[in-house]
């Protein structure tokens, strides 16, 4: 899409703006949160699940009272990690409406619409081939080892970013470690992050204490929504492209079964679109069908 259309969309966006409603969606991963780095402390039938759970909580709701600062008024909270039921609704911050649960046909950006003004990534992580990340993967790490979105390295934020394209939302806000934060540059400039710890191998990361991590989403949410007038939908040229690299050739062999879905090698399958959302969603049942093959 041509830059200068999407700018004038996004300032249309404001026009159009119920009087004194700002809507922001939140997507919530788990793996970006200060001090969490192993599977264990992520994965709900593991018992330290339970403390881990609440450090997301928090830094979820210092997004939403961030925001809430700098004037949103309505909050959605889409939770994206694992069988994305990870929070306590009653605990969310700013009467946030809550969905939850699996198989949502838009995945880690269910229930995003136009209505909404601004996009947080709340404790993302990075891609699996980046540079190392605490926790790294790209919705599968068991199939997937790279995803190129118009040839840049995208971890999901990048590819999540096609959802809100398509609906013409900015995504102003990214928190996690500091390759998560890098990443997603690309193909959203200028967005604000809030980096709660450095990554020093995909099990080992130095974050901040959380209560100093809460403050830092916080401002860095405040400030988003405040440069709400000055942001633009994600900066991705249509028809876009997806390559996807698997660990094995049966699982590439297997994506290839999707209408559209280009056999590039061995390993790799290509995906096009004009549509963002419809890539997405091709891309969705490309991670779909090959998790039952993945080992
Ligand atoms: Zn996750």
């Amino acid at each position: 899409m041509d830059p200068a259309a999407t700018r004038s969309i996004a300032q249309c966006r404001v026009e159009w703006t119920q009087e004194g409603v700002l809507k922001i969606f939140v997507s919530s991963d788990m793996e970006g949160t200060a001090g969490v780095v192993d599977w264990s402390q992520c994965t709900p039938s593991e018992p330290e699940f339970a403390y881990y759970r609440g450090l997301l909580q928090e830094e979820v709701n210092a997004a939403i009272e961030g925001a809430a600062a700098g004037g949103a008024t309505e909050f959605l909270v889409n939770d994206s990690h694992s069988k994305m039921a990870n929070l306590r609704p009653d605990a969310l911050a700013g009467r946030a409406r809550y969905l939850s649960g699996r198989h949502k046909p838009l995945y880690m950006m269910q229930g995003l619409d136009a209505s909404f003004d601004g996009v947080f990534f709340v404790s993302y992580h990075g891609s699996m081939s980046g540079t190392p990340a605490t926790l790294s993967h790209t919705y599968n790490p068991q199939a997937i080892s790279e995803v190129r979105l118009g040839g840049v390295v995208a971890g999901e934020s990048g590819i999540n970013a096609l959802v809100a394209l398509g609906h013409g939302v900015p995504v102003v806000l990214i928190t996690g470690d500091d390759t998560t934060a890098a990443e997603i540059e690309p193909f959203c400039p200028g967005i604000r992050s809030a980096v709660v710890k450095s990554s020093v191998s995909r099990f080992a990361a130095d974050s901040l204490h959380p209560m100093e991590a809460r403050e830092l989403i916080h401002e860095a949410a405040r400030d988003a929504v405040r440069a709400l007038p000055q942001a633009a939908p994600p900066h991705i040229t249509l028809p876009a492209t997806l390559t996807v690299r698997f660990r094995n050739p049966d699982l590439a062999e297997m994506a290839t079964w999707i209408a559209g879905v280009v056999r590039m090698d061995a390993v790799t399958v290509g995906l096009t679109d004009e549509d963002p959302i419809r890539l997405y969603r091709k891309f969705v049942t490309v991670v779909m069908l090959t998790r039952g093959i993945a080992e």
